[in-house]
C-alpha cells in the first residue's frame, strides 16, 4: 500500500530532520503540517519529501528540507515575531515561517514565482503573509524593523540594509560566499551591536540585486 502525504512528511521529519539534529519542536511541527508537495509542479510531487532540492522553474530551486529546517531553527522563533524573508521561491519556506511567527513579509524578484506562491498560500488559507516583487537585498523599509530576517539565496557579503533593518535581539540568517559554495552566517543585533557566527557550509542559488551578485 502506498504512503499518505502525512506519512511521507513524518518519514521526512524523522529520517532527515530529527536524525540530523533538528530539535526545535515548533520547527518539527511546522514541517509535519505544511504540505511541501503543493509547492512543486504536479510532475514532481512524488519527489517532494526526498532529501534534496527540486527545481521550481526560472533556474531556481526549493531548498533541501534539512537546510530549510536548519536555517529556521537558527532563527529561534517563538511565535510573536515579524519576519522578513528574501527569496520567496515556491512559497514553501514562507508557509513554514507563517506557522512559526506572527507576521511574514516575503520578497521575490521573479514575478511568476511570487504569483504562484501567492496562489498556493491563499489556497492553503495562510493569511499572515505579505508578498512583494522586487530586490529583497534592498530590504523592506516601510515594514522594518524585523525580529528575524532570512535570506534563502547566496550573497557575497551580508547586505548592510538588511542588518540595519534588524531590531535589537533580532537575528538574520544568510548564506555568504561565492556563487558555488557558501557558509550559513547568523548575525544577531544585541544592545551592544552586531555579532555574527558561521554555522556551516551550504549551497544556494545567488541573490541577484543591488547587494548581491549582479
Ligand atoms: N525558500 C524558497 C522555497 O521554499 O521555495 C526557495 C528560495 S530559492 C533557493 C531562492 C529565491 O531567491 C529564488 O526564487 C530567487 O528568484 C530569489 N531571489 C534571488 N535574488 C533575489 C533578490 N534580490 N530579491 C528577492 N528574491 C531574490
Amino acid at each position: 500500500m502506498s504512503r499518505s502525504w502525512d506519512e511521507w512528511r513524518e518519514k521526512m521529519v524523522k529520517g532527515q530532520l530529527i536524525a540530523r539534529g533538528i530539535t526545535d519542536s515548533r520547527v518539527l511541527a511546522a514541517f509535519r503540517k505544511i504540505p511541501r508537495h503543493r509547492f512543486v509542479e504536479p510532475r514532481l510531487a512524488a519527489h517532494a519529501y526526498e532529501d534534496h532540492p527540486l527545481e521550481i522553474g526560472f533556474g531556481q530551486t526549493i531548498s533541501q528540507p534539512f537546510m530549510v529546517a536548519y536555517m529556521l531553527q537558527a532563527l529561534g522563533l517563538v511565535g510573536g515575531e515579524r519576519v522578513l524573508e528574501v527569496g520567496t521561491g515556491s512559497g514553501y519556506e514562507t508557509a513554514l515561517l507563517a506557522s512559526l511567527a506572527q507576521e511574514i513579509f516575503s520578497c521575490e524578484r521573479i514575478p511568476e514565482l511570487a504569483a504562484s506562491a501567492e496562489k498556493i498560500l491563499k489556497e492553503l488559507g495562510i493569511a499572515n503573509v505579505s508578498l512583494r516583487v522586487g530586490d529583497g537585498s534592498r530590504g523592506w523599509p516601510e515594514e522594518a524593523p524585523f525580529d528575524a530576517i532570512i535570506v534563502s539565496c547566496a550573497a557575497p557579503q551580508v547586505p548592510q540594509t538588511l542588518m540595519d533593518e534588524l531590531s535589537v535581539g533580532g537575528r538574520l540568517g544568510i548564506p555568504i560566499g561565492d556563487a558555488s559554495a557558501q557558509d550559513f552566517v547568523l548575525v544577531e543585533r544585541t544592545a551592544q551591536g552586531l555579532k555574527s557566527k558561521q554555522l556551516g557550509g551550504c549551497v544556494f542559488v545567488p541573490l541577484v540585486g543591488e547587494a548581491g551578485f549582479r
